[in-house]
């Protein structure tokens, strides 16, 4: 899910899993600083519920596909 800047709006390209890792970050548009820092709790249940897509995806590998696969049906 792209997150565009909160001040000027330029798409920055990140995801949550990036901004876990990198909390403060700096608009490469406007110079913004922006503090991202999620709690450690919500962290755990973010990385948990990435795990489960993954399980998902892997489990049904092969006979579905899912959003990054999709040039794979035409
Ligand atoms: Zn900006």
């Amino acid at each position: 899910m792209p997150l565009p800047c909160p001040v000027c709006r330029t798409p920055l390209h990140v995801d949550l899993q990036w901004l876990m890792q990198n909390p403060i970050c700096q608009c490469p548009t406007c110079q913004s600083v922006m503090n991202f820092e999620v709690p450690k709790e919500l962290q755990n249940e973010v990385t948990k519920a990435i795990n489960n897509i993954k399980k998902i995806k892997d489990k049904y590998r092969g006979i579905a596909t899912f959003g990054e696969n999709k040039q794979k049906l035409i």
